[in-house]
């Protein structure tokens, strides 16, 4: 048997488009433009291409984009001063800090710095807290990515075991926090945990958040379940010549989707899905700050 795939690219198109309403709606009724404003500081050149397509897309749905590049060695201070400043400007309504940031910059500082309400990374000390308490907050994009292809798969999670193997702050115990949210049974696996394979296969849902290539085999997999494969590992592919590489996921794709019900690939899974659910969280933003109905389907 051979699983379902869940085509993240597919459905990033359709969130996008759900965007696109809503902005073009907000434009014409309420005379109001969404706007994001992106920080990089340095010129690390993956994080350009995240900026670039952020950007990129931003407008692709109507919404203004502010693109902020600083030098590298750009004083905390600086970085400060500007995120202060687009916290006050009511033309933003999304900030998003491009992380990582250079070392001498105390990144969780920045990073609390920002308004809650235009946090729309989910990042800031209190909407970790809102999340954590099930109060509404502004959720990290790529765990609300997998909870919107989780939900439109299963309809209701209520119930289901749900494990998450990796707890970092920005991909697994937010997952783990909205699985729970949605009445889940929660594990958060990690370096530490004995038996994996035995954890990962009482799994109707597993999440895999580690970086590392293919490290869960279709045998930890149980039959049926659905499988979100949140890594991004690049690999060696000789195959295709010589220095040539490709990405993988945290999970062995070949042998995963003999077994499990559904399972995302990578690319084309979580990784598009985490841009379309950054729009998604501006234009919330943007209506939360005017007062208006937030759109449905959006949000956690
Ligand atoms: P981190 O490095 O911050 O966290 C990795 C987690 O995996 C840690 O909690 C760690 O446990 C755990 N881990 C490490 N080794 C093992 C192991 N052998 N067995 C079980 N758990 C282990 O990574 P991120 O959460 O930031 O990212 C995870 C992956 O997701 C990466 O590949 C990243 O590129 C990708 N990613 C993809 C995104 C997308 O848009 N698709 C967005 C963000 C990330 P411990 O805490 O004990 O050390």
């Amino acid at each position: 048997m051979s699983a379902k795939i869940i085509d993240g690219k597919a459905f990033a198109a359709t969130v996008r488009e759900k965007v696109a309403g809503h902005v073009s709606r907000l434009r014409e009724v309420h005379n109001i433009v969404p706007g994001l404003a992106v920080v990089l500081v340095g010129d690390d050149p993956a994080s350009e291409v995240y900026v670039r397509n952020k950007g990129k897309q931003t407008l692709e749905v109507g919404m203004n984009s502010y693109e902020h590049k600083l030098p590298e060695d750009t004083p905390e201070a600086d970085l400060l001063a500007l995120v202060a400043r687009l916290n006050a400007d009511p033309a933003v309504h999304g900030i998003l800090v491009q992380l990582p940031l250079p070392g001498h910059i105390d990144e969780e500082q920045v990073l609390n710095a920002i308004e809650p309400a235009k946090d729309v990374d989910g990042f800031h000390i209190l909407n970790v807290g809102l999340l954590a308490t099930g109060q509404k907050a502004m959720v990290p994009c790529t765990p609300l990515g997998c909870l919107m292809m989780l939900r439109a798969h299963h309809g209701n999670l209520s119930g289901l075991n749900a494990v998450v193997v990796g707890r970092s702050n920005i991909v697994g115990k937010p997952m783990a926090q909205l699985l729970l949210r949605d009445s889940c049974t929660v594990t958060i696996a990690h370096s530490r945990t004995k038996d994996l394979a035995a954890v990962c296969r009482g799994a109707d849902i597993l999440v895999a958040a580690v970086g590392r290539a293919q490290m869960i085999p279709g045998d930890w997999v149980k039959p049926g379940a659905t499988v979100i494969d949140v890594g991004i590992n690049r690999i060696p592919a000789p195959e295709k010549g010589e220095g040539k590489s490709r990405l993988v996921g945290d999970v062995d794709f070949d042998s995963a989707v003999q077994v499990a019900g559904a399972i995302t690939p990578v690319p084309g899974g979580v990784g598009p899905m985490t841009i379309a659910c950054l729009l998604a969280n501006t234009i919330t933003a943007c209506c939360r700050a005017n007062d208006l109905p937030e759109p449905s389907g959006l949000t956690a």
